[in-house]
């Protein structure tokens, strides 16, 4: 599959918002946005354009796709579900990025990032209600157990990934016992508690055009 593979930070910078996509040095004081908090580029400290209304729109997608790396092709299709949902489009769109396992992975403290909560499921390192799944877009449903496989239960990467999860705390709609290997999504949370900063109604309206 497609992936961004140039440097994440610049996304960041882009963006003008940290992503938090590069796990620990997110939280360090080596974070690119602590020290260059502006545009990437010869020109970006000094570039002040004006933007348009579709400009922000679209910026404001760009940045939601990021922080969960889909490419544009499947943010569409969760668009054109999220639409299809009974509700308010915004929050179903935000719902089922963040019912992905990969994101669930991640939200549980198993990986550092979705980037490397991704790669884990695709080696195969994680079970969903007892079955191996490798399908980082798995759509979670509230209750199902996310186990780490018992081979991999000795992965330096993962272990230190969860000594950090569990000092910095975990998203209140995720559970898992401190040293236990399985936890749940418990429920599909409500906008205000997914700790994502956009504003998703400009998404709704880039695509309503
Ligand atoms: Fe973004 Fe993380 Fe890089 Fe900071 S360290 S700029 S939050 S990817």
């Amino acid at each position: 599959m497609a992936r961004y593979l140039d440097a994440k930070c610049k996304l960041c910078r882009r963006e003008g918002d940290k992503l938090f996509l590069k796990g620990e040095r997110c939280f360090s004081d080596r974070c690119a946005m602590e020290k260059r908090p502006y545009p990437p580029g010869q020109h970006g400290r000094s570039r002040r354009r004006k933007v348009s209304e579709y400009g922000t729109q679209l910026r404001e997608k760009q940045k939601l796709r990021r922080i969960y790396g889909v490419l544009e092709k499947p943010f569409r299709n969760y668009f054109a579900e999220a639409a299809r949902r009974k509700g308010v489009t915004g929050t179903n769109l935000l719902q089922l990025l963040e019912c992905r396992l990969d994101n669930v992975v991640y939200r549980l403290g198993f990986a550092p990032s979705r980037d490397m909560a991704r790669q884990l499921v695709n080696h195969r390192h994680f079970e969903v209600n007892d079955h191996v799944v490798d399908i980082p877009s798995f759509q979670v449903k509230p209750g199902d157990k996310v186990t780490l496989r018992a081979r991999s239960r000795k992965n330096p990467l993962i272990l230190d990934s969860m000594k950090n999860a569990t000092a910095r705390g975990r998203v209140g709609y995720v559970t898992i016992e401190d040293g236990k290997f399985d936890g749940q999504l418990t429920t599909v949370p409500e906008r205000e508690l997914i700790p994502i900063n956009v504003q998703e109604q400009l998404i709704v309206e880039l695509y309503s055009k």
